[in-house]
């Protein structure tokens, strides 16, 4: 027997969490309130299906011969909520000889982290916003969890990609990106920077689900300002990475 944790999705070619071909299990539960969340069915951590650490990498494990050369990611919602749960499923694929990723806000404390962090090979961390006070308004919660965060993979030489969604009139502004080009260029442990510009693929959801979208008068990000932002970033000698509209919206619902 495995531990038991609820899973809101599960995509079995995804291709955007982690290098190679990747079977992404989203768990379900997030404590964050990001106005621009594509997946605000996510939130609510008692939705979603119940589900068993040992099932979960037994359906992995259906999947071998696609994901051999890439490997597992345990994503979310915030997958560091159900900590225990999304420990578990990364000891067994690795044991199972698989690659693994944690995609998180890291947004709780190390004290609840911690041991996910250190039993995984990859971590795909992503910063709402580098300004404090900004980043409490964007998500309802302080940047400091997610910063105490990469200061520990930094500490333990963990691999971080680092992800940092592009929202105009907030984070897509020149002073915000220096700040944040300053902030990263401190890190051994970045390989690359993973830019999202928003996009408003999720908007139905939050009509579904009977929330305001309180961004419906905020446009799509330029290409020119998109470039603005690669190119701070990169003069600090990170690599960049564009994404652009490839984070699919989750609707594989399981069970
Ligand atoms: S952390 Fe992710 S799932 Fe949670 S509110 Fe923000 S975008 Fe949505």
């Amino acid at each position: 027997m495995g531990i038991k944790g609820r899973i809101h999705s599960v995509e079995t070619f995804g291709t955007v969490d982690g290098p190679g071909v990747r079977y992404v299990v989203f768990l379900q539960g997030c404590a964050l309130r990001c106005k621009y969340c594509h997946n605000p069915d996510t939130w609510n951590s008692a939705c979603g299906s119940e589900s068993d650490s040992e099932d979960v990498v037994r359906d992995m494990l259906s999947y071998k011969s696609f994901i051999r050369s890439g490997g597992i990611t345990v994503s979310g919602g915030e997958p560091l909520l159900q900590a225990g749960f999304t420990r578990d499923i990364i000891e067994r694929a690795k044991q199972a000889g698989f690659h693994t990723a944690l995609d998180t806000a890291g947004s709780v404390s190390l004290d609840c982290s911690r041991a996910v962090l250190d039993a995984v090979d990859l971590v795909l961390l992503d910063i709402k916003s580098i300004d404090d006070k900004q980043c409490w308004s964007l998500t309802g919660r302080g940047n400091a969890e997610t910063l105490a965060t990469l200061d520990y993979l930094e500490s333990i030489g963990k691999p971080v990609w680092l992800r940092h969604v592009l929202l105009p009139g907030w984070t897509l502004e020149r002073q915000q990106l220096h700040t944040l080009a300053d902030h990263l260029a401190q890190y051994r442990c970045i390989d690359q920077v993973e830019l999202l510009p928003f996009h408003k693929m999720g908007e139905f959801k939050w009509k579904e689900l009977g929330y305001q979208y309180a961004l419906l008068g905020t446009p799509e990000p330029t290409d020119d300002a998109v470039s603005m932002a690669r190119e701070i970033i990169e003069a600090r000698g990170l690599q960049v990475l564009l994404r652009n509209h490839d984070i699919e919206t989750k609707s594989k619902k399981i069970g």
